[in-house]
């Protein structure tokens, strides 16, 4: 039951918001009594107006998983045991307290995967736990995807969130560069069913081009696909900056640093045909994009993840700046969300505050690059991680230099994981704390909600009860209270930490300059929902929020509005409202900074490789490391098959469907090749998150090579740190 009271109705027909990618859609779920029986696509809804995908349709199977976790685990004598909840916490609080006697809190690590940012209970709990660790470190899923958007951002708004998204609906030439939306539904954008929206695009005679080494899914359907060499979108970017600069094209919105840019760019004008297209092809876009009324840019992990992830970013913003398209209707905007989180001091814009220990990686937004995360654990010295908490995260296949990474695991001394599933991370936990199906779960999208195509307000309750367990917010604030107490916390201390957390929320929301600016604290305590539950800091955020009543201050909406319109609150199109979200104290968005001009010459000074190089692909079936064992999504071929050109094949001696030894700087995998004719030819392509796994039990469909293998550890962006998991030099060779 959600604190708002909602109680579910046991109709045959509820709405869920899928939680399992940035697509967010709505999913209509029938039902017989407490049995799933089927989820759609939910056609009334007002964002994602029936969209699903396979996955979407394959939740009630990760329902009834037999192999989900489903009460709490200690490994005892090497095997993981079920136990209560209070033996769980007594472990945390033993196993966690005696590495921070022994070593201090500097030995403590927290690591937070991706799955987290789908969960608003796992979001706030997580920040509880972190706090309790304090000051331990803190690493996640963004320094393997998109902490370089996050980076370039700060650099130039002042503002690591402000991340700006296409205006598809009103857009006439949308550029995708290391994107392919027709499978991923947007990234950092959340543009559910987004073929329709681009036939929309088209019809209303706009155009889309795709940048990628691939010919992907949406390389097939662009008007135009120039496929780049991997990895060298920097180079295409400067040299579209420098066009548009030398044909005169000047920002309109308020900046500085234009000049410092313009003269940087110069360094590596000469060198911009390394991204393997020519001068006029690159002329040839520059004229687009400027005769385009309503251009939009858009980049993804094919630009984030390399060893330019940053300044890409960067120069893919100066582009849409320099086109006159950042925050104007039809091109790029920053959209708004319901929920506002209780406001901070600016904690979000730090960048190399610390640094980390062993090879001095600046954190950033708080967080150290998880590229760095095994060396942390396996060298010795003063701050050594010894014990670590991973919440809905699989490490040990993400990371680069994935084999390295579940060496340094088996090396703690404590762990403990919070997950649904016992996989290739968990396995080393010492305590598992079991998450619960999306069904027995609110939800409300966090994080999500500020990079939709366009305004909404959205909600799901819980579909079915959860029963005789907490919801994964109390779980989190269990552990919190373990790591803080030393043992684990009654439930009345529990509703007392949580009344704490909802006080301070209270509190920063009053002191702000927000709607809530100087009201009574206690009156707005008492007027948030009922009686316990993360629920009650989700209405208050709404409130708060850019739709929200104020607590009565004016019309708006609250949670139980939002939890009473199963098909969400459609709120527009997105609007231009730069000066709400550059946080440089001049208001001026800095095209210059310093980090970025040193950044353009280390890409002056970067080499060229001949040889083939490796990136990863998005498939519709797979969700990134997990979900590879339901049966549902294990139908078809096999996934994890190395994409090869025809060309670079016979080069080789290689056939069509051979087996091959896959090499890099940092481990060799076997794989099965199919050979195409089509995009870069030196690129090969090959999934990532799959493992190979000896054990049997294993279902097939989850085994195979896995391209984070190959990543070296050291194979990373120079400014945030973030993994380059694309353009990995590669060799291929014939088997025996
Ligand atoms: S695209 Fe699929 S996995 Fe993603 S939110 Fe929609 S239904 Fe869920």
């Amino acid at each position: 039951m959600g604190s708002l009271g909602i109680v579910p109705d046991m109709s045959e027909r509820r709405f869920r918001i899928c939680p399992i990618c940035e697509a967010a859609c709505n999913l209509e779920v029938k039902l017989e009594g407490e049995h799933i029986i089927a989820t759609t696509g939910d056609a009334a809804d007002t964002f994602s107006g029936g969209h699903v995908c396979p996955k979407g349709l394959a939740l009630p199977e990760l329902h009834d998983d037999p192999a989900r976790i489903r009460a709490p685990l200690v490994k005892r004598g090497g095997a993981h045991v079920a136990v209560s909840w209070d033996e769980a916490y007594a472990a945390i609080a033993a196993g966690l307290g005696g590495v921070r006697e022994r070593h201090g809190n500097a030995a403590l690590a927290v690591y937070m995967g991706n799955p987290t940012v789908h969960n608003f209970g796992l979001t706030l709990g997580f920040s509880e736990v972190v706090k309790a660790l304090s000051p331990g470190q803190f690493y996640s899923a963004g320094s393997i995807d998109q902490l370089p958007k996050n980076l370039a951002s700060m650099l130039m708004f002042g503002n690591g969130n402000a991340v700006p998204v296409p205006d598809i609906e009103r857009t006439d030439c949308l550029v995708v560069i290391g994107a392919n939306p027709i499978v991923s539904n947007g990234s950092l954008w959340v543009v559910p069913g987004f073929r329709r929206k681009l036939a929309a695009l088209k019809a209303r005679g706009g155009q889309m081009v795709v940048v990628d080494p691939r010919r992907s899914e949406t390389a097939g359907v662009a008007d135009l696909h120039l496929a780049v060499r991997p990895g060298t979108d920097a180079w295409l970017l400067a040299g579209l900056c420098a066009r548009l600069i030398e044909r005169g094209r000047r920002p309109e919105l308020p900046a500085r640093g234009i000049e410092l840019l313009t003269d940087a760019l110069a360094t590596v004008r000469s060198a911009e045909t390394r991204c393997g297209l020519s001068a006029g092809t690159i002329d040839a876009l520059a004229d687009r994009l400027m005769a385009a009324r309503r251009p939009a840019v858009y980049g993804r992990v094919g630009t984030t993840l390399t060893r330019f992830g940053t300044l890409t970013s960067f120069l893919i913003e100066c582009v849409n700046v320099l086109t006159g398209s950042l925050d104007r209707a039809g091109g790029a905007l920053f959209p708004e969300q319901a929920y506002v989180a209780p406001p901070r001091r600016r904690v979000a814009q730090t960048f190399g505050r610390f640094t980390s220990r062993v090879r001095g990686y600046p954190e950033v937004m708080g967080e150290l690059p998880v590229a760095g995360l095994a060396e942390e654990i396996e060298t010795e010295g003063t701050g050594q991680i010894r014990g670590l908490v991973t919440i809905a995260g699989n490490p040990a296949v993400s990371t680069p230099d994935s084999d390295g990474m579940a060496r340094a695991l088996g090396q703690l001394e404590f762990m403990v994981s919070a997950d649904i599933y016992l996989n290739e991370t968990t396995r080393h936990a010492d305590v598992i704390l079991p998450g619960t199906s999306p069904f027995n779960d609110s939800h409300y999208d966090q994080f999500l909600g500020s990079m939709g195509y366009r305004n909404n307000a959205r909600y799901s309750p819980p579909v079915l009860p959860l029963r005789d367990r907490p919801d994964e917010w109390r779980m989190m604030l269990g552990m919190a209270v373990a790591i803080r107490e030393g043992r684990p916390g009654a439930p009345e201390e529990l509703d007392a930490f949580e009344d704490e957390v909802v006080v301070a929320a209270i509190a920063r929301h009053v002191g702000g300059d927000g709607v809530l600016r100087g009201r009574d604290p206690h009156e707005i305590f008492q007027a948030i929902g009922p009686a316990c539950g993360m629920e009650r800091l989700l209405d208050l955020g709404v409130r708060a929020g850019p739709w929200g009543d104020g607590f009565g201050s004016r019309e708006g909406i609250t949670l139980e509005d939002m939890a009473t319109s199963p098909h969400g609150i459609d709120q527009g199109p997105l609007r231009p409202r730069l000066a709400e979200v550059v946080f440089n104290e001049d208001g001026e968005i800095n095209l210059g900074p310093d980090a970025i001009i040193q950044d353009i010459e280390r890409l002056r000074q970067e080499g060229t490789s001949d040889g083939l190089l490796l990136i990863g692909r998005r498939n519709i079936q797979t969700n990134n490391s997990w979900l590879h064992n339901l049966p549902a999504l294990g139908a078809g071929p096999r996934r994890a098959i190395l994409e090869m050109h025809v060309a670079a094949a016979n080069a080789r001696g290689i056939a069509d469907g051979e087996e091959v030894c896959v090499a890099s700087g940092a481990a060799e995998v076997r794989a099965t090749v199919r050979l195409h004719a089509e995009g870069d030819p030196d690129t090969v392509v090959l999934p990532h998150g799959f493992s190979e796994l000896s054990d049997a039990s294993q279902p097939e469909q989850r085994r195979g090579p896995n391209s984070n293998r190959l990543a070296p550890a050291d194979h990373i962006d120079g400014l945030s740190g973030t993994a380059a998991l694309n353009a990995i030099p590669v060799e291929v060779t014939r088997l025996g």
